[in-house]
């Protein structure tokens, strides 16, 4: 079979060119077998490879990514690698107990190895274990964090509530009205980490860069063709979130939603002074549809909303140039003492969203394993679910494992158009509904 729609991220990620440059791994080019191929170079195929290299260390397992690594989702995300269930579906952000206790498990997982990986290999990727607030301005915005604040004692977790009067000795802004400080989430430098990551891999993996897989052929191995060759996989692991539904499977269950990020240039010192507030920090919207803001340690602003719906999953230049003015004003909203800090990058990237948020982890056919479908938490989440995939396949199994083997998986979807035009309405509607906090 054809695969349908292949990845075409633009080189517009401000992460991309402020981290290290590194030389890509070489395209595949002719024929070539593997016991095991990983398809996706993100934070979940780079973790399932890792592992599978662990556990199976004779093998040669082969990485194949479609464009160069930090290019893709996993360079050009936000930057918070979450410790806390974060389930935008319910009002308190926990939602069940029992599921949130296991959700907070698999991310803290995902989250030290996150950090024991950047410790051994000296990844040099401005991580921060700072936290995160979690910021409101509309009414709504506080009453979704009275919710989280009893979700989070349920869940018996330490936080912080901030006022008003005290916030912008953290955020330097008085933008807002109330924030709740929750101490365990980490920032980085998304693509400066996943580049170290692919640096770091284990001698028996074999990445290849540029190499987009266009055709498939299941047997009891797979056949995976390119523009230059192909490889013949004894066992193939899916990792490449909502394009995985380009390989035949799950078709129509994983949104490819895309949201978008403006960084600003470094702030002067002059600058910094007139904002003040804590040396770096990030701030997640109180409502889904709101405005991301992070202070990053070299001294730059970022800010992260608005969302398209691009069914085919590839990037779509007009939206970077739509969205960069709601970016500005979202900017000027809460930085009014900044008034000539000018946006150096702005691009947009994609998200694989369920509307049940769950994502599918095991095996999908003969031979064929995945872990897809991030819903918008992949840095923490893709980690764990592509290390966990790695020990399954060796046939190690824990309670993490046994959950995510036993999630329901993504939800289907009614067929287009109705879906296009469902899911652009909910999106044109959460982003109004979101008021003053976009
Ligand atoms: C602006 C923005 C902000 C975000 N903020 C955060 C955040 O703060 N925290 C967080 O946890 N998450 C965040 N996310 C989501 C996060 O980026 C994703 O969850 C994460 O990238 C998912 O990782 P992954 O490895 O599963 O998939 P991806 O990063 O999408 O990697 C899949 C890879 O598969 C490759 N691929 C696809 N098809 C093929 C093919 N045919 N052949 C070969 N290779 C192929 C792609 O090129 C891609 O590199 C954000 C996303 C965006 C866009």
């Amino acid at each position: 079979m054809k695969v349908s729609s292949l990845p075409a991220d633009d080189n517009s990620c401000g992460w991309y060119h402020l981290s290290q440059p590194r030389t890509p791994c070489p395209a595949h080019k002719g024929h070539s077998s593997a016991p095991w191929v990983v398809v996706g170079a993100g934070f979940t195929g780079l973790a399932a490879a890792r592992q599978l290299a662990i556990n199976f260390p004779a093998d040669e397992i082969v990485l194949v990514e479609a464009q160069e690594v930090g290019l893709g989702p996993s360079g050009r995300n936000a930057g918070f690698a979450i410790d806390l269930p974060h389930d935008i579906g319910a009002e308190d952000y926990i939602g069940d107990i029992t599921l949130a206790r296991k959700s907070l498990k698999l991310n803290i997982a995902g989250q030290t190895l996150l950090k024991e990986l950047v410790a051994q290999h000296g990844i040099d990727c401005q991580l921060k274990s700072c936290g995160k607030y979690q910021a409101a301005v509309e009414d709504r915005g506080i009453q979704v964090l009275e919710a989280y604040r009893r979700g989070l004692d349920k869940l018996d977790q330490p936080y912080e509530m901030i006022d008003r009067d005290i916030l912008p000795q953290h955020l330097g802004t008085h933008f807002y009205r109330q924030a709740l400080y929750t101490p365990g989430a980490v920032l980085v430098q998304p693509s400066a980490l996943v580049k170290g990551l692919a640096d770091s891999l284990p001698a028996n993996v074999t990445l290849y860069e540029w190499t987009p897989i266009r055709e498939v052929e299941y047997g009891t191995h797979t056949l995976l063709k390119h523009a230059q060759g192909s490889i013949t996989a004894e066992k193939l692991v899916l990792a490449n979130n909502s394009f995985g539904m380009r390989f035949g499977f799950l078709k129509g269950s994983m949104l490819p939603i895309y949201t978008y990020g403006s960084l600003t240039r470094p702030l002067t010192i002059d600058e910094q002074h007139r904002l003040g507030g804590k040396p770096y920090w990030g701030a997640i919207p109180a409502d889904p549809f709101g405005t991301t803001v992070r202070r990053t340690p070299d001294n730059r602003l970022l800010i992260r909303n608005s969302f398209s719906f691009n069914p085919d999953g590839r990037s779509k230049a007009k939206f970077n140039q739509r969205f960069v003015h709601r970016h500005r004003a979202s900017f000027e909203a809460r930085f009014p003492m900044l008034p000539d800090v000018e946006f150096q990058y702005t691009w947009g990237g994609a998200l694989a969203m369920a509307r049940n948020h769950n994502g599918f982890f095991g095996q999908l056919a003969n031979n064929v394993f995945a872990a897809l479908g991030c819903n918008g938490l992949g840095v923490t989440r893709g980690t764990i679910s592509g290390a966990l995939l790695g020990d399954w396949l060796a046939g190690q199994e824990d309670e993490l494992t046994a959950f995510l083997l036993t999630a329901p998986g993504p939800n289907g979807n009614p067929p287009q158009p109705f879906l296009s035009l469902g899911v652009n309405m909910n999106l044109m509607w959460g982003q109004y509904r979101a008021g003053r906090e976009s």
